[in-house]
């Protein structure tokens, strides 16, 4: 079999995939060790007897619904090629839209940054890379999760990035200037839960109670003492979800509160800044 023949298989997997041309790419590249200009100018070579039986194995799984990266064990995420597995979850284009506002809102000079249920260490990542002047403190509650992080942060090179393990602030110190999270946020009885690529990632990292709200609740109430005053809060959650993050937030005392849509038109990421009421008085006493 060859390249341009194992391309071919694509037809198999259009069932249980939206992109079974770009599955079957990923895959040959994983298995060949290639990049995809090699397999769009070598479509004569051959596949070896033992790199066919990969392909076939890999195909099955593909058609068993797996997601592609667990297949490979890799993601593209921003610039970054990240390790991913079945301890968390696996990065999303629209998860780059939240980096791309943090970027925005924050001034790439020195800033403290908190990363909660950082899972691959994708957003801590993606903005180390951007802004090697700031110090950014990822943390995730499940183990494996950071030891995954930690690698990621190994193979990207990124020395401004420390990974850490507990329950959202838990083994947190200090203050941030901001605090981004993608956390869990579907709710339990959501029907997408039994669909796609979700089937093979963990609960934990996907379903919160209150509807989805519970996390973002939790981390906007606790977020307060965290933040230098006029520090933003950033959070991804559901497409249906914007106007109560918005309300929930409002509720806390945060203000300038704004959210945005994703690559797909759909309200994803809401943000807001939070002005320490003690913090701003005594700051205008001295100054008195
Ligand atoms: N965006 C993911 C999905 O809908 C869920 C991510 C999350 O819960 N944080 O598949």
């Amino acid at each position: 079999m060859n390249i341009l023949e194992a391309q071919g298989c694509a037809a198999r997997l259009s069932a249980c995939s939206d992109s079974p041309a770009a599955d079957v790419e990923l895959l040959l590249c994983h298995i060949l060790e290639c990049d995809r200009t090699f397999l769009f100018t070598r479509r004569e070579h051959v596949l070896s007897e033992v790199q066919q039986w990969q392909f076939e194995q890999l195909l099955q799984r593909r058609l068993a619904g797996e997601p592609i990266a667990h297949l490979t064990g890799v993601r593209g995420f921003w610039s970054l090629d990240l390790e991913v597995n079945a301890t968390t979850l696996i990065p999303r284009p629209d998860t780059e839209c939240l980096v791309e506002k943090a970027l925005e809102l924050i001034p790439p000079s020195a800033a403290r940054v908190l990363d909660l249920g950082t899972g691959t260490g994708a957003i801590a990542l993606a903005l180390a890379s951007e802004c090697p002047a700031w110090s950014l403190l990822a943390v995730d509650r499940v183990a494996d999760a950071v030891a995954l992080a930690e690698r990621n942060r190994q193979r990207t090179g990124l020395a401004n990035v420390r990974v850490l393990q507990g329950s959202w602030f838990e083994p947190v110190d200090g203050v941030f200037d901001l605090i981004v999270s993608n956390p869990p946020y579907i709710d339990p009885q959501d029907p997408h839960l039994d669909q796609g690529d979700v089937r093979f990632e963990p609960l934990s990292a996907l379903v919160a109670e209150e509807h989805g709200l519970a996390d973002i609740r939790y981390i906007a109430t606790h977020a307060r003492a965290f933040l230098v005053t006029g520090g933003i809060l950033l959070f991804e959650h559901g497409y249906d979800q914007a106007e109560a993050v918005r309300q929930l937030l409002a509720e806390l005392r945060y203000s300038d509160i704004e959210s945005a849509q994703d690559y797909g038109g759909n309200d994803r990421i809401t943000w807001a800044s939070w002005h320490n009421p003690v913090a701003e008085q005594e700051t205008k006493q001295n100054a008195e």
